[in-house]
């Protein structure tokens, strides 16, 4: 099959499925071409890359130089980065093609896409649902057939909630597996890139592709990438699992505690077994991540001024007012709302009552997970406490909104790897099987997650 066929498959299909769907923002069509042409001409010998021809959508707050970059984002709308994403030069060295930009939640912000400024993805198994967020765009766009691969980021679990909602796969790396240069940054201590796949091996192919050491981000990790493929060898025999009673408790709707009660079932026949844990701190979890991700974010986009890059307002008298003007225009009431969270909880004489105090919940909670790997190699529980919920149905009301997350977030404030495999149905919807593993071994997470698919 020529590379030129495949990318031509990938807009036909976009052509025919995305009026409804919406993964796209943006579309590469011409330099996709011009690609596919140039790797066609080249010999298929062993100098092609580890993903060449292969069709993949990328995030629209990963940066691509000359290709519309927006974060979903009225502030952005007209932003052209002048330098490319670490991930995207290394999707470029591993011969991939760069089909389009993937729509998102504002500013990655967001659990259902509904905060996209340009309206948001819809799940393909069903259009009157949501596709999780905030990769939304990313997990639609695979799930829907548009592209085979694609990037999403991952702060408190915006890869792996929409993977479950849309029934891929999505992994969530440890903290400093991948470069972060060139992700437009939310919370920079718990951001993360990742793949998602149809499934598993895809998923290991991708990551080993975007992973390194990088020294244009002081906090990607000096740690060796194996070749995750390798893991993929189907046995659990003797592998010890971890199930915390916190992950299947109030909350958590029948279908996904069936399901993941299946999972392991099935698990056990294969050798491995399990035992009941407990996360005693991550009853804290939700309000600790939203006290210090609103933190960051308020510092981040701060740069976000209506003078260096993107929307400048025309209604301005003065410097001041300029700054006002173009940020009350430009972002959304999402962002918003982060934003004056994290300045008051950062503001002095709030600070050791908020900020410090979360920090401290942090260590706690990243403590719980530390205890449990000293005596299992995983831990196992859903994705999320449902599946994925009707467009509209929890927009007016960020509190139930930000309760999806539940099962995510503490993932991410610890800092170690995740992914979520499809693990069936309920009522026409896909359900995830979370999967969790120790720092740096994504390795284990693979092996796991391809003896159950
Ligand atoms: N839904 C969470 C939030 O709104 C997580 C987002 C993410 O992981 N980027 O912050």
């Amino acid at each position: 099959i020529k590379v030129e066929e495949l990318v031509n498959e990938s807009f036909d299909r976009i052509s025919s499925v995305d009026g409804e769907v919406k993964s796209f923002l943006t579309l590469n069509e011409e330099q996709a071409h011009l690609q596919a042409k140039a790797l066609d001409e080249k010999p298929w010998d062993e100098s092609r890359g580890l993903l060449a021809g292969m069709p993949i959508g990328v995030k629209d707050n990963i940066v691509t130089k000359g290709l519309r970059t927006t974060c979903a984002s009225k502030i952005l709308e007209n932003f052209d980065p002048i330098y490319n994403a670490t991930v995207v030069n290394k999707l470029a060295q591993a011969e991939a093609i760069t089909i389009g930009k993937l729509n998102m939640d504002e500013f990655a912000m967001g659990s259902s896409n509904e905060n996209s400024a340009f309206g948001g993805t819809r799940n393909p198994w069903n259009t009157d649902y949501v596709p999780g967020g905030s990769s939304g765009g990313s997990a639609a766009s695979v799930a829907a057939g548009e592209v085979l691969f694609s990037l999403g980021s991952d702060t408190g679990g915006s890869i792996r909630q929409p993977a479950s909602f849309c029934g891929v796969v999505g992994l969530k790396p440890t903290y400093g597996r991948v470069s972060r240069f060139g992700l437009v940054a939310f919370a920079s201590s718990l951001d993360q890139i990742g793949p998602i796949t149809r499934n598993v091996e895809d998923n290991a192919l991708l990551l080993e592709a975007i992973s390194g050491l990088d020294a244009s981000d002081s906090t990607s990790a000096n740690v060796e990438v194996p070749s995750f493929i390798k893991a993929l060898t189907g046995d659990v025999k003797g592998l010890r699992i971890a199930v915390p009673k916190e992950y299947l408790g109030e909350g958590v709707g029948e279908a996904a505690r069936a399901s993941v009660m299946a999972a392991l079932k099935l698990l056990e026949s294969l050798g491995a077994t399990w035992e009941e844990v407990t996360l005693p701190h991550s009853k804290y979890a939700l309000a600790t991540y939203y006290l210090l991700a609103s933190s960051e974010a308020s510092a981040n986009l701060a740069r976000f001024d209506g003078i260096r890059y993107g929307h400048r307002s025309d209604n301005a008298e003065n410097l001041v007012d300029l700054y006002k003007q173009s940020r009350s225009e430009g972002f959304g009431d999402e962002v918003k709302r982060r934003i004056m969270l994290g300045t008051y909880a950062l503001s002095s004489g709030y600070y050791d009552a908020y900020y410090k105090k979360a920090q401290q919940a942090r260590t706690l909670i990243k403590e719980d997970f530390e205890k449990v790997f000293e005596n299992y190699d995983v831990i196992i529980g859903p994705t999320t406490p449902t599946p994925a919920f009707k467009v509209g149905e929890k927009s007016s009301d960020p509190l139930t909104m930000y309760a999806n997350d539940i099962l995510t977030i503490p993932v991410n404030l610890a800092g170690v790897p995740a992914i979520s495999v499809p693990c069936g149905f309920h009522e026409g919807l896909p359900l995830g099987l979370q999967i969790i593993g120790k720092h740096f071994d994504e390795s284990t997470i693979y092996r796991v997650a391809h003896a159950y698919e």
